[in-house]
């Protein structure tokens, strides 16, 4: 069934920084969402933290 096919899809995540693909659920549990342009991104786990620094970086910036 195509719906099954769509349910795979899902599970498997890709980082959208480095693109790495991941496709169990216990190792996606460190990635984190975010929306951006009203479209949804996920990082994984080692990007998600040099993305956090680089937007605490930026709005330290801009408050200084
Ligand atoms: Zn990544």
């Amino acid at each position: 069934m195509e719906q099954r096919d769509r349910s795979e899809e899902q599970q498997a995540r890709t980082c959208a920084w480095c693109g790495r693909q991941e496709s169990d659920p216990a190792r996606t549990l460190a990635w984190t969402t975010a929306v951006e342009r009203g479209r949804a991104v996920t990082f994984c786990d080692r990007c998600s933290r040099e993305h956090l620094r680089a937007m605490e970086g930026k709005l330290d910036s801009e408050f200084w």
